[in-house]
């Protein structure tokens, strides 16, 4: 099934990026990678950037989710938090082989 609208981004705890507030992410679309689900839209910056609305995935390369089809996602919406010290989806989920 192909996803028609680009999913929310439903939570992001990574304040330190530049385009978080609130908990929110603000950039109109980020990209997430591969093959670690990270957000390799995450930079840091002295000041905030991005618009009033909560963001949304534009791509992901990571071809091992099962929400992922032909490098976007089909997820309703993700969560974003660091793990360790780097942003990674929370809504990925290993693609099962049968
Ligand atoms: S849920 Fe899966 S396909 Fe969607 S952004 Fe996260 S890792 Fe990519």
């Amino acid at each position: 099934m192909k996803a028609n609208l680009m999913p929310n981004i439903l939570f992001c705890n990574v304040n330190e990026c530049a385009y978080n507030g609130d908990e929110k992410c603000h950039a109109v679309a980020i990209t997430v990678g591969g093959p670690q689900p990270l957000c390799d839209t995450f930079f840091r910056s002295g000041r905030k950037g991005g618009g009033e609305d909560a963001g949304s995935v534009g791509a992901c390369k990571n071809e091992v989710c099962a929400y992922n089809e032909s490098f976007e996602c089909t997820a309703y919406g993700i969560n974003v938090s660091l793990h360790s010290t780097k942003p990674e989806c929370d809504t990925f989920m290993q693609r099962s082989n049968n």
